[in-house]
């Protein structure tokens, strides 16, 4: 369906912010501008949730977790930034595999079966986007993915 991004991310992001338990801040980096993509509304949605409870999981008290949408001409860019522990370069590709959680011991305190980005890839690579992390060790991790968006949406009915 065609869904419209800024607003679908708004309303994931609310429920999120209503019902963390953590004194953590979000911050939205985005403008409420209105664009629209051809997705799975159940799917990214399920995307998303598992990226945010990752950056829920792994913020500090205190922590900020910082959204973003940028767009191009036949993409919109999306990332979540958290102030976590981070994830150690080494290991940073295999966040994506199914069952693969860093350091099984640091890991089983804030539970998990290691299956959210797995899903997530494939969802993802289903709507043709990619998907990827860029993390620094003590510092935060930034998951990013992108979604196509028709060419020339506005031309479509001239
Ligand atoms: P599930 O999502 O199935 O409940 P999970 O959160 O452990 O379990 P994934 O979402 O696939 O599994 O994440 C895989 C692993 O990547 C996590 O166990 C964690 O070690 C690491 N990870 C993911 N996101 C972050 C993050 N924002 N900060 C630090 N580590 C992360
Ligand atoms: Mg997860």
């Amino acid at each position: 369906d065609w869904v419209n991004f800024t607003e679908l991310f708004n309303r994931i992001i609310d429920r999120h912010e209503m019902s963390k338990s953590q004194e953590v801040t979000f911050k939205r980096e985005f403008l409420n501008k209105t664009r629209f993509v051809f997705i799975d509304e159940d799917k990214i949605t399920q995307v998303l949730d598992n990226i945010i409870s990752n950056a829920l999981k792994y913020s500090p008290e205190g922590g900020k977790v910082t959204f973003r949408i940028k767009e191009s001409r036949d993409q919109i860019l999306v990332s979540i930034t958290d102030e976590g522990m981070g994830i150690p370069k080494d290991n940073l590709a295999k966040i994506f595999d199914r069952f693969y959680r860093v350091d099984k011991a640091r890991s089983r305190q804030v539970g998990g079966t290691g299956l959210g980005l797995a899903i997530a890839k494939e969802m993802i690579y289903a709507h043709d986007g990619h998907i990827w992390a860029k993390s620094e060790e003590g510092k935060g991790t930034t998951v990013y993915f992108t979604l196509p968006v028709a060419d020339d949406q506005e031309d479509e009915w001239e």
